[in-house]
Order: structure tokens, then sequence, then C-alpha cells
């Protein structure tokens, strides 16, 4: 027997603030408020669409950005729809996203990263849409050797969503599984993140585990889900963990993000880029950082 699951909570987006000077965002949750209900996942910054001027980096004017800075103990998910955003971390890892394409990085242990607009989106101007999510990582998993996973838009699964024979949206499966066929990232625990498109007046059916955390973030369009009050562009749409039915019908064209995961029933400890189990760890982890076991980005 399936069942639906039921709407908590439809949240509009706070006010945008700048992270850095490169990503103007909208923070929908962090693990500083009501943690648990998030679980495994620890933050979404959301960049609504947004115009930059050019900046003329080939004659030394800087991009925009977020400069050096460390993670410990979760993972940074990047997803770029619009504009380009380039990395480069002290693991070595590091590269360019463009539309469709995703970073995955997996802070573990710790590194140093910084995240700037690409010199030529830079050079060029134009509409910066992205998402950046944290993942937590259990407990076993924090101290994990850095890695990085980047995932071009061709190497993301997509699947064409019908409704008696006339199409109805898409999914392309970031990470999880659907219908057998399995996401393009490698995860620690079990989750699914899946970019979302479905046609005005249609609606689809993306059923989740019992028992999992499942999020809606609404960037464009307005949409039910399971018959819920209307939830429009920045608004974030929390399910129930039981049930599994998850049935969406669209009044315009939209997209949205669909995060799900097994909850890690853990203690959740952060403080600003660190994110652990205890107090202590945080303190060990400002020491390793201070004295520089976080490692540089090479030059
Ligand atoms: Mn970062």
């Amino acid at each position: 027997m399936t069942q639906q699951k039921s709407i908590i909570r439809i949240d509009s987006a706070p006010p945008r603030h700048w992270v850095g000077d490169g990503f103007h965002v909208h923070s929908m949750f962090s693990y500083n408020q009501d943690a648990h209900l998030y679980s495994p996942f620890l933050m979404l910054d959301y960049g609504a669409p947004y115009h930059c001027e050019p900046r003329d980096v080939n004659n030394g004017a800087t991009p925009r950005g977020v400069g050096s800075h460390p993670h410990r103990g979760f993972e940074t998910v990047t997803i770029a729809y619009s504009g380009e955003v380039a990395h480069r971390d002290s693991s070595g890892g590091g590269g360019i996203i463009g539309e469709g394409d995703v970073q995955w990085m997996t802070a573990g242990s710790g590194l140093v990263h910084d995240e700037f607009h690409s010199p030529a989106f830079s050079q060029a101007g134009g509409v910066m849409h992205m998402v950046q999510l944290w993942v937590n990582l259990p407990a076993k998993d924090k101290m994990t050797k850095p890695g990085y996973q980047a995932i071009t838009q061709a190497a993301i699964p997509q699947a064409i969503l019908d409704v008696a024979s006339t199409r109805a949206g898409s999914v392309r499966l970031i990470a999880g599984e659907r219908g057998g066929v399995r996401g393009a990232a490698t995860t620690f625990t079990p989750m699914n993140v899946w970019d979302v498109r479905i046609e005005a007046g249609k609606t689809i059916s993306l059923p989740q585990p019992e028992g999992w955390t499942t999020l809606l973030l609404v960037q464009s369009g307005s949409v039910t889900v399971n018959g819920s009050k209307a939830a429009g562009a920045a608004q974030l749409v929390m399910l129930s963990r039981n049930g599994t039915d998850v049935d969406i019908t669209a009044s315009e064209d939209t997209q949205l993000l669909l995060l799900a995961g097994e909850p890690i029933n853990e203690p959740v400890f952060g403080y600003g880029p660190f994110v652990m189990n205890t107090q202590a760890e945080i303190v060990q982890a400002f020491n390793d950082f201070n004295a520089g076991k976080f490692g540089q980005i090479a030059e």
C-alpha cells in the first residue's frame, strides 16, 4: 500500500545576501536551525537568476567570487544553471562548471578552496543562476580523504516523463536512482538530487522512499504537491518522512530541485565552514586549519 507524503511546510525565500562578492543567494535552510529536519542535507543556498555586468578580467580586474576558505566534515555540491563557476582546492581538485554541470566536492578531513566566476563569464557578463547544497557525511566518513567529482551535463542521465503519450516533463538524475537508472554522483549515504522540469498543466509522480527527508525547491513556475496549496518561485516545500507518493502538478512551466535522502541520525555540531558531531571536533578542526593541515591551493 502506498501513501502520500503530506506537506509539513512551505517556506518563502528570505532576502538575498552576498557570499563573497560573487554569489547572491537566498539561504533556504541551514544546519543552525532544525538540522535534524533537513538531514542528510545541511544547507541550501539558492542563487536565483541575476545579471552580472562584465568585468575586464583580461586587463587586471578581479573576478567576482569567494576567496580561499576551509571546509571539513561534509560535501559541497554546486549546480550551475546559467553562468560559469571556477573552483580550485588544496587537494588538487578544480575546474569550471557551466550550464547543466555539477561540482560535487567532498571536503572530508579538510581542504581549502576558492570559488569564482570563470574568467570567460566574468569578461562577458551574463546571467548567473546556481545552487549550492551542503550534504552531511556520517560520522564514520567525516574524516575521509577529500575528493572531487566534476559532473558534466552530458554525464547526468535524463528521463523524459510522458503522461498519456504527451511530454509532461523531465528529470535529470544528479544523484540517486530512479526506475533502475543511477544518477551521476557517488554519495556516502542514500539520496536523490534531481533537476526536475514539468510542463504547464501536467502532473508527474516522483515517489520517494518511506522515512526519507523530502524537499522541493521551486525555482520557476508554480506547483501543487499532493493537493497542497500552491508553491511558487523561490519557495521550499518540505514533505513528511512518512508516506511515499509525491504527485506534482504544474500550473505553469516549472523547474524545481528535488532533494530527498535517508536522515543521518547523529548529532550535528557545526561552526561556519566546519560541520562535525561534537564541539571537541570543531575545536580540533580550527586547530588543524590554523596549523596548516588543510593544505594550500597550488598557484
Ligand atoms: Mn566553500
